[in-house]
């Protein structure tokens, strides 16, 4: 029974997936915004959930919200532009794949929460986006330069069905959110740095596809992150990061995995750096207010789970065996909320900590990082074969 149910649940979320390459319609039924004068929150119903971003543009100032793709004829935008705060609204194609709205602002606004609510019954998305007055120097110090906007990231159209192995590796933080800094060295910036390592490592490795969360210093939310590896058909997300602690104690690189409690006390703090990131609070890809769903979702992470611990096992082994520097304990579990996917494993590493110099320097080099890169595919060719997902490989 409940392998019929788990079968069910996975078989609705492919076939949303599969829906990706279609293209998402607005819903000006659940479309608003509003302010209390001081917040605005922007409420934008889609069909279907689709990779987007956020991020502001001064002289004008704006903030902009850009998906792949969207069709806005549905939206009258004279009949939703309801604030002072938004002195109009344009909606439209941008020349470089980008579906675009534009908000004009008519004073300096920061985004303070960004998420994707996917109800998992009907498959519809909803965009909650909270913004905050910011001073004039902030907003000019976040807001991205018009030369500088990313490309169009590549995120494929549907999930395999016999192709490769597709590995998602998600960059920690990015954009408005550098994560940890030490002596000029931005957590986000290594993380990308690595991810591309290790992803052109996995592309040689045969039979693997990787994925990027992020290919530039972009912010990201969590949900478009998961949106990103679902869409790419993900069989295996890892989840890069090096964070810095008050004390220059710990050391060495550790895999998390999920519990609903943080084992310990470098847990609890993982927790509370990464837990929320930017979640809109009491809205998550797990539709909780659905009570068939969570059990059913439970049910998945049943499933999941016991891989994602397998993979954290291989993981440390082969980082080990390429010469990695390990923590202490070098296994650890957290209530992440990036691990809380229940469709495919999952696993956080922990590559170092920025507050270590050591853990610095090692990151900071191209040797250091080859034994990630090294350490990692091993560990990914070892767990797939076991786990029959990779045919046995001959391997040089
Ligand atoms: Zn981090």
């Amino acid at each position: 029974m409940i392998r019929i149910l788990i079968a069910l649940l996975l078989s609705t979320q492919m076939a949303a997936a599969q829906n990706f390459s279609a293209l998402a319609r607005v819903d000006p039924s659940r479309t608003a915004i509003k302010s209390d004068g001081e917040t605005l929150v922007i409420d934008l119903g889609l069909s279907q959930p689709v990779p987007w971003r956020i991020y502001t543009l001064a002289d004008p100032m704006r903030l902009v919200l850009d998906f792949d793709q969207v069709d806005w004829s549905a939206l009258d935008t004279d009949t939703i532009n309801q604030t002072e705060q938004v002195t109009g609204l344009r909606a439209g194609q941008g020349g470089d794949g980008w579906s675009r709205l534009v908000m004009p602002l008519a004073a300096p606004l920061g985004v303070s929460r960004a998420g994707m609510r996917i109800d998992d019954v009907t498959g519809a998305a909803t965009l909650v986006v909270s913004a905050a007055p910011v001073s004039a120097e902030l907003f000019a110090a976040t807001a991205r330069a018009e030369p500088g906007l990313p490309a169009r990231p590549a995120v494929p159209s549907a999930p395999k069905e016999d192709g490769p192995l597709v590995v998602v590796i998600d960059p920690g933080h990015g954009g408005i959110d550098p994560g940890a800094l030490r002596d000029d060295v931005v957590e986000a910036e290594l993380m990308l740095q690595l991810a591309r390592e290790v992803a052109e490592g996995l592309n040689r490795a045969g039979g693997i596809r990787a994925v990027l969360t992020r290919d530039e210093d972009i912010f990201v939310p969590l949900a478009a992150r998961m949106t990103i590896a679902r869409a790419a058909g993900a069989d295996l997300l890892i989840s890069l990061h090096a964070d810095a602690l008050e004390k220059d104690l710990a050391q060495g690189a550790s895999v998390y995995t999920l519990t609903e409690e943080a084992s310990d006390g470098s847990a609890q703090r993982m927790a509370e750096r990464h837990g929320r990131e930017d979640l809109v609070s009491g809205l998550d890809l797990t539709g909780q207010d659905d009570r068939v769903a969570t059990v059913l979702m439970e049910l998945a992470r049943a499933e999941t789970a016991p891989a994602s611990n397998r993979f954290a096992t291989a993981l440390v082994t082969g980082m080990r065996e390429a010469g990695v520097r390990l923590n202490s304990r070098p296994r650890r579990e957290g209530p992440l909320a990036v691990l809380n996917a229940t469709d495919f494993p999952s696993v956080l590493l922990e590559a170092g900590f920025l507050s270590s110099s050591e853990d610095r320097s090692t990151l900071r080099s191209p040797a250091g990082r080859a034994a990630f890169v090294r350490g990692i595919t091993d560990a990914v060719l070892t767990w797939a074969v076991e786990e029959e997902m990779l045919a046995p490989l001959k391997r040089n």
